[in-house]
């Protein structure tokens, strides 16, 4: 039975998130070495205490999200908050019937 059940003192996702939500002072935030800025633009990866975190926050919306660099970008590529727009319940759409009927 081999447990890989990590004894670091890491914190969990909702640990992260109320810390980082509360503006604790435990928290600290630095974008990893190494990586390529574009994705990292609205990222950080996530630090407590300043040991770093298997986290990185959405600097958007302040999420925590689940990271390790093995993910490289594939977490920020699903995460997209900021295509994620507030829904604006749009009016009945006009049927635009141009050029049908000629
Ligand atoms: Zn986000």
């Amino acid at each position: 039975m081999s447990s890989t059940n990590s004894t670091k003192s890491t914190l969990s996702k909702a640990e992260i998130q109320g810390v980082v939500t509360s503006n604790d002072p435990s928290i600290s935030f630095k974008k990893p070495t190494g990586v390529r800025s574009e994705f990292w633009t609205n990222y950080s990866q996530v630090y407590h205490k300043n040991i770093v975190q298997d986290y990185i926050i959405c600097l958007q919306r302040r999420a925590v999200l689940k990271w390790i660099s093995e993910n490289g970008i594939i977490v920020m590529s699903h995460h997209n908050c900021l295509k994620n727009k507030p829904v604006t319940t749009t009016p009945s759409r006009q049927r635009t019937i141009s050029s049908y009927c000629q």
